[in-house]
C-alpha cells in the first residue's frame, strides 16, 4: 500500500488508518510556538524582557543555512529577538571563541547556539564547551549533559526534547515499553535513550541503544514497541523490522538528489514510510515530524533561559 503516493500529508492530519495515526510534529510545534507567542506577548506588556536567541554561522553549508533560516524565522513568529552572526568559513577557532565569549557576557543574550558541523579547522567541542552551560540551548555543554543524565534541571537537546514533547502532546503511554534506538550520537540517539530511559512521564521504558556494530538489530526491533530511527541512513527501517502496532520515530533527514524538485533535492527520512506505516499504531513523517519539533524544543528553552535569568 503506497500512502504517500495516493495521499498528502495535510490529508494525512488526524487520519487513522486502521490503527495508524500520523504524529504531526509540525501541527504540535505549530501549538507550541503559539502558547509561546502568547506568553512573550504577556511579558512584553508587563515590561518584561522578551527572549533573545543569538544564532552563530560559520560558512555557508546549503543544509545549515536551511536549518538557521528556519531557527530565526520561528523566533520571529514566537516574537523572540534573534541575532544571527555569520562569519566566513575560514575563520579561525579563535575567533569563533571570542564571538562565543562576547555573547556569553552580554545581558540581553538568553540562548547561543552555533550552527553544526563546523569547518573541519574547528574543533567542536572546544567550540560547545566555550558557550556558557546558562546559555547552552542547544544542550550540548557537559555541563547540561550532566544535569540531564542525573535528572536535574537543564537544557535538553532540541532534537530528543522536542520527540518527548510530540509523545506527551499525544499522550503515548511509555512506561514499561521496550524503546530500541538507533544510533548513539551525542546531539541524538544517546539523550534520547536517557530520557526514554528517565523515572519520569513520558519516560519509563526499558531502553535498547542500537548503533553500527550492534549484530541483532532486526531481532531487537521486532522486539521493540518503540523504535526511535536516527542513524542517517534513507529507508533503512523496513516493514519486516517493525512488529505490528509499533510506536516508530523517524529522526533521519538526507537529502537525496531529485530532479523532478526545484531545489534539486527532496528530504527522505531512515523509516520506509510506505511500508512501516501500515504496521504501526503511530508515526513520524518526514518532513512533518520531527523536525519542526525540534525548532520548537529550541524556543522552549530559550524562552526557559530567559525567564530563569529576567
Ligand atoms: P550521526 O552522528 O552520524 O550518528 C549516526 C549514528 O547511527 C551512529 O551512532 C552510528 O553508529 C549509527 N549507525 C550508522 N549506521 C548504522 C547501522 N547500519 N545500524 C545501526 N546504527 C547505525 O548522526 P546524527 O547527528 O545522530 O543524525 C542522525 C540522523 O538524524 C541524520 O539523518 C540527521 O540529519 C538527522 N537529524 C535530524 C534532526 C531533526 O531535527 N529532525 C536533528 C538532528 C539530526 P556508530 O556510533 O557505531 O558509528
Amino acid at each position: 500500500m503506497r500512502l504517500q503516493n495516493k495521499f498528502s500529508f495535510n490529508f494525512f492530519e488526524g487520519v487513522t488508518f486502521a490503527r495508524m495515526q500520523i504524529l504531526d510534529g509540525k501541527k504540535t510545534a505549530q501549538a507550541i510556538k503559539e502558547e509561546l507567542k502568547l506568553n512573550v506577548a504577556q511579558r512584553s506588556v508587563e515590561g518584561k524582557k522578551v527572549p533573545h536567541l543569538a544564532a552563530i554561522l560559520v560558512g555557508n553549508n546549503g543544509a545549515s543555512e536551511t536549518y538557521i533560516a528556519a531557527k530565526v524565522k520561528a523566533c520571529e513568529e514566537s516574537g523572540f529577538r534573534s541575532t544571527l552572526e555569520r562569519m566566513d568559513s575560514d575563520t579561525s577557532e579563535a575567533k569563533l571563541i571570542d564571538v562565543i565569549q562576547q555573547l556569553n557576557t552580554d545581558p540581553d543574550i538568553d540562548g547561543i547556539l552555533v550552527q553544526l558541523p563546523l569547518p573541519s579547522q574547528i574543533n567542536e567541542e572546544n567550540i560547545i564547551n566555550a558557550i556558557d552551560p546558562d546559555k547552552d540551548v542547544d544542550g550540548f555543554h557537559p555541563v547540561n549533559v550532566g544535569r540531564m543524565v542525573l535528572g536535574q534541571p537543564a537544557f535538553i537537546p532540541a532534537t530528543p526534547y522536542g520527540i518527548m514533547l510530540l509523545l506527551k502532546h499525544y499522550k503515548i503511554e511509555t512506561a514499561g515499553k521496550h524503546a530500541v534506538v538507533i544510533g548513539r550520537s551525542n546531539i541524538v540517539g544517546r539523550p534520547m535513550s536517557i530520557l526514554l530511559s528517565d523515572n519520569k512521564n513520558p519516560g519509563n521504558c526499558t531502553v535498547t541503544l542500537c548503533h553500527s556494530k550492534t549484530t541483532n538489530l532486526k531481532e531487537l526491533c521486532l522486539q521493540a514497541d518503540i523504535i526511535v530511527a536516527a542513524l542517517g541512513k534513507p529507508e533503512f527501517l523496513k516493514a519486516d523490522m517493525v512488529k505490528e502496532g509499533a510506536i516508530v520515530v523517524d529522526v533521519g533527514i538526507t537529502r537525496v538528489k531529485d530532479d523532478t524538485k526545484k531545489s534539486g533535492f527532496k528530504l527522505k527520512g531512515d523509516v520506509a514510510f510506505d511500508e512501516v506505516a501500515p504496521k504501526c499504531n503511530f508515526i513520524t513523517p518526514v518532513p512533518g515530524g520531527v523536525g519542526p519539533m525540534t525548532i520548537a524544543a529550541l524556543l522552549k528553552n530559550t524562552f526557559n533561559s530567559c525567564i530563569q535569568k529576567n
